[in-house]
């Protein structure tokens, strides 16, 4: 099952995969995330038209969707294998943040429904802000409905984080399957105004995977330097990079579960400067709490209170510097803090009998 953002992304990412699965007899399901319908610049440069519709948006996400199910042709991969979700493109942040109970709610039925043996989803380190919440998504799903057996891989679209090229396994083609994917990259007619020569060059490097697995390291990457998280608190040490165009838009998001097990996310403004920063419930805007930050321009620290996340659920990280619609990094995994439930109660039963009988 290849869990795409966006109509495009199998092509870029997966082409190769795809075609080594379909040789190999495997059942293949694609399931695209958003109809790529919010991508304004290349439709204005096709349509030779600024203002764009609402509906003009719509008609161009089913025109990417054609597209994508022409690109699967060339793979060998029929319509009837692939589903749309239609969630919001260049929204999935946000949706992560405020309100993703239902899209979680989907994407686990439409994994369920199909039992998949191997997922291919987005990498947390992708900086398309769509494509790292969907792996966000992904992992948040997999804590609650970890199918015994199930492998979950991940592929990046944009970015070079090493935190995913220094670990991920190449897969090498075949030159067939190079030109069959350079065929496919090509039904995406949309995308080749402006991108014709940056799409292409995806059929030459080897596509890449990096398995999910249970980790107790945290892989830093882009402004976060280094992480330290205690049940009570976090400690972030930030170093900022000096591109004045990513200065303007310092926002850092954490996400977690609280005790009862449900989403919450907060946000907090960065400044230039040491100062008290309020850390705002997303999904309300209300404020939750104070940390105090010790900063310049360039790099800051920050301990961070936690009373509202629960300490064995994993957290998400990200430093919002968004330039343009890419992100500097993507969201960063950190690991509960292991907890006295997790000890069996049959063990401490023991023990309190052991000490009540000396
Ligand atoms: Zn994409």
């Amino acid at each position: 099952m290849l869990i795409a953002p966006h109509p495009d992304d199998e092509a870029l990412a997966c082409s190769v995969i795809l075609q080594k699965a379909v040789r190999a007899g495997a059942a293949i399901r694609i399931v695209y995330v958003t109809n790529g319908d919010d991508n304004p610049w290349p439709q204005r440069a096709v349509e030779r038209r600024w203002r764009l519709s609402a509906s003009d948006r719509k008609r161009w996400g089913e025109l990417r969707c054609t597209e994508s199910l022409a690109a699967l042709r060339i793979l060998d991969i029929h319509p009837a294998d692939v589903q749309f979700l239609g969630l919001p493109d260049q929204g999935l942040t946000d949706l992560l943040l405020r309100d993703c109970d239902s899209a979680l709610t989907r994407l686990t039925q439409v994994i369920d429904d199909w039992s998949p043996t191997d997922i291919l989803a987005p990498s947390l380190f992708d900086i398309h802000p769509d494509h790292n919440a969907v792996a966000v998504m992904m992992r948040l799903i997999f804590a609650d409905f970890l199918a015994p057996g199930v492998s979950q891989w991940n592929y990046l679209v944009h970015g070079r984080s090493p935190a995913f090229f220094d670990r991920a396994a190449e897969l090498s083609p075949s030159e067939v399957e190079t030109a069959t994917k350079r065929d496919a990259i090509r039904r995406h007619q949309t995308q080749s105004k402006l991108s014709r020569r940056r799409f292409l060059r995806y059929a030459t490097r080897p596509e890449r995977f990096l398995r999910v697995e249970r980790e107790s390291a945290v892989w830093c990457d882009g402004a976060v330097h280094s992480v330290s998280r205690t049940r009570d608190n976090l400690d972030v040490d930030l170093r900022f990079s000096a591109n004045p165009f990513r200065m303007q838009r310092n926002k850092f998001f954490i996400l977690g579960r609280d005790s009862l097990g449900r989403k919450r996310a907060c946000q907090i403004r960065l400044p230039g400067c040491s100062a008290d920063l309020e850390m705002l419930d997303c999904a309300t805007n209300h404020s939750i709490g104070i940390a105090r930050y010790r900063g310049h321009p360039f790099a800051g620290e920050f301990t961070l209170p936690l009373h509202l996340f629960s300490p064995i659920h994993d957290l998400f990280i990200k430093v919002d510097r968004r330039s343009w619609f890419f992100d500097e990094a993507g969201w960063i995994e950190i690991p509960g803090v292991p907890s006295l439930a997790k000890v069996p109660l049959s063990v401490i039963y023991a023990e309190a009998h052991s000490l009540a009988v000396r």
